[in-house]
């Protein structure tokens, strides 16, 4: 669980979430992990990185930065600790190769593209690449499925496990669904939930989107479930986005 940005965090959402998947029969391995349970080794993570004078601290406001596409590296020299500050981590020359089960390989530069980004926020929050490196670095982590609309994070992730010396896992980065204006379906974008009362319906959309159908008729949510077991290939599923053209 994503659960790091307090602000935003609705206090249903986890609940819902479970709800849900419990509802389509997918079922987790071992206890759910939340990231505000590991907040001391993204802290320990900080206090590495700091060691090896990698990171600095920034006032610069969202105003001042917003014409421009990467962060200039204008408090760089800012190493000692000041209050009421983000903290950036230094970028490199280094080229990433994010090496995709589903997307063709990309190559990233961050000081050409982002430049040095936020480890932690400036109210103190932990920043999500610096939790999500942290999390995805863990050596029982070998395999990242998440949506394309993740994906220009992993180059920064990848820096990061680089810089504390974490293993990076293989990701595949999948195709989402998208409103009839191009946005992710989500909370943000003001998608209706899923409806958990139609999960054999729900399953045979999505199955047959990610390259898996039509699934055969006539299934129960375990059959289908193991009928597309037997079938899942990540090699079939293909890079593009899908539009819904009803919002349902
Ligand atoms: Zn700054």
């Amino acid at each position: 669980m994503d659960d790091l940005d307090t602000p935003r965090n609705s206090p249903t959402a986890e609940t819902s979430i479970l709800r849900t998947l419990e509802a389509h029969h997918l079922l987790w391995d071992g206890l759910v992990q939340r990231q505000s349970d590991h907040i001391p080794e993204y802290q320990q993570a900080l206090e590495t990185l700091n060691a090896k004078e990698l990171v600095y601290f920034c006032r610069c406001s969202r105003r001042q930065l917003k014409a421009l596409s990467r962060y200039p590296g204008t408090c760089r020299n800012q190493m000692a600790p000041i209050d009421d500050a983000a903290i950036r981590v230094l970028t490199d020359s280094y080229v990433y190769r994010v090496e995709d089960l589903v997307a063709a390989e990309r190559r990233t530069r961050l000081d050409q593209t982002v430049g040095d980004f936020i480890v932690r926020r400036r109210d103190g929050l932990i920043a999500y690449q610096l939790a999500t490196a942290v999390d995805d670095g863990q050596p029982s982590i070998t395999r990242v499925i998440r949506g394309t609309d993740l994906s220009s994070n992993t180059p920064r992730q990848l820096h990061l496990m680089r810089l504390l010396e974490l293993t990076p896992p293989t990701y595949a980065h999948i195709p989402v669904l998208l409103n009839a204006a191009g946005d992710k379906l989500s909370k943000q974008t003001k998608a209706l939930p899923v409806d958990d009362t139609k999960a054999v319906a729900n399953l045979r959309t999505c199955l047959a989107l990610l390259a898996l159908g039509p699934p055969e008729d006539c299934l129960d949510l375990d059959d289908l479930l193991e009928w597309a077991i037997q079938r899942w290939d990540l090699g079939a599923i293909g890079t593009q986005d899908h539009r819904l053209m009803s919002g349902k």
